[in-house]
């Protein structure tokens, strides 16, 4: 009963103007979304490469192209790559909304069982694609490629090591490769996955958080061919920004007062201790009889103090907003069910 509920959502999901034509094929084994943003010269070449690869492995699959608003021929490319080609769908936003929401509109689209990820610029090699599926079958629910060796400049492979070595050491997911574009999900896990902002960085971290089993396998890499990579340095600030954000959301997100109280009352403690001991120099007979008002001490402590009640206060206004959205759901991940007529 469950799974067919689920089914019969998904349609009102899909619920957009070309809905009816989701419909109109009944099952597909493999999706795979590609966002591009101004990518005109490699379409051609990576469609093809695609195919003879999808091909090879002998299942149905479906090419869902999202142009992020480009502003070159890439548009023009998709049309012709559409007309000729039944496998191919396009989703065509009306500017540039970035990496993450055209994945997001892309994963909306998928009907696969499986969907990949690949980025639109040559760089990611389809023949690669029987190794994902192979991990896929051993049970595992993401798969991330590893670009190994990596053929970009220097100028991003080395912050790019930094970031992943930052962010496995402090979210304990062990890739070396988090943000590689390359990536195969089983259907499930998209359900479940909220990305926003430059979120899907981070995906492998977020789907370990929700019970998700992940890997990584490497892959060949290819140097960029045409066009211009769309990333700068800027994005490394706002990544590490983004950290901090994933961080909050896979650890205290449910109980925000156990963070912020736990240091609200160490700050509020402290404070009060200092401005104690400020008051008690003062006036008991051992101490030093310093007047109150010369000590600069005392704003330290009057700082802690404010620092502590504001700390606890957005705590208990964390659990507020916990509680008014709080969605039985999202609670928890369900791995499997064994249900009624799941008996034979
Ligand atoms: N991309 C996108 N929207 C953007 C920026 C990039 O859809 O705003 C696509 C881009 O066309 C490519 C993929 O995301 O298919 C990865 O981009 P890029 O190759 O520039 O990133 P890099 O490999 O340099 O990290
Ligand atoms: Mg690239």
């Amino acid at each position: 009963m469950v799974m067919e509920q689920m089914d019969a959502a998904v349609p009102s999901r899909l619920g957009s103007p070309d809905g009816a034509a989701n419909g109109r094929h009944a099952h597909i084994d493999i999706s795979v979304v590609i966002p591009v943003y101004n990518e005109e010269q490699s379409l051609p070449p990576l469609h093809q490469a695609l195919t003879e690869s999808l091909r090879r492995v002998g299942k149905s699959y479906e090419l869902i192209f999202v142009d992020d608003g480009s502003t070159d021929g890439t548009f023009t490319a998709l049309r012709e790559l559409h007309r000729a080609d039944d496998t191919v769908r396009v989703v065509r936003f009306r500017r540039n909304f970035g990496k993450t929401p055209a994945l997001v509109a892309g994963f909306a689209e998928a009907r696969g069982d499986v969907v990949f990820t690949m980025d639109a610029d040559l760089q990611d090699d389809p023949d690669e694609i029987p190794q994902f599926l192979a991990r896929l079958d051993e049970g595992y629910d993401l798969v991330s490629g590893w670009k190994y060796p990596r053929l970009d400049p220097v100028s991003k492979t080395l912050p790019s090591r930094i970031f992943n070595g930052t962010v496995s050491l402090t979210t304990g997911v062990r890739l070396h490769d988090m943000n590689c574009g390359f990536k195969a999900y089983r259907r499930e896990l998209l359900d479940e996955l909220k990305l926003y902002g430059e979120l899907h960085r981070f995906i492998p971290v977020l789907a370990h958080q929700r019970g998700f089993r992940v890997t990584e396998v490497p892959v060949r890499h290819h140097p960029r061919k045409f066009g211009r990579s769309k990333f700068g340095a800027r994005r490394f600030l706002r990544g590490f920004l983004d950290l901090l954000v994933v961080l909050f959301l896979t650890s205290y997100l449910r109980t925000p007062l156990r963070l912020f109280g736990a240091l609200g009352l160490v700050s509020l403690v402290l404070g009060i201790g200092v401005d104690l001991y400020i008051v008690l120099d003062r006036f008991l007979p051992f101490g030093s009889h310093q007047e109150i008002h010369n000590r600069p001490l005392l704003f330290v402590g009057i700082l802690l103090i404010i620092f502590g009640i504001s700390f606890v206060l957005t705590g208990l206004q964390s659990e507020m907003i916990r509680h008014f959205a709080y969605r039985p759901s999202e609670e928890y991940s369900v791995r499997q069910r064994l249900d009624h007529e799941d008996r034979d």
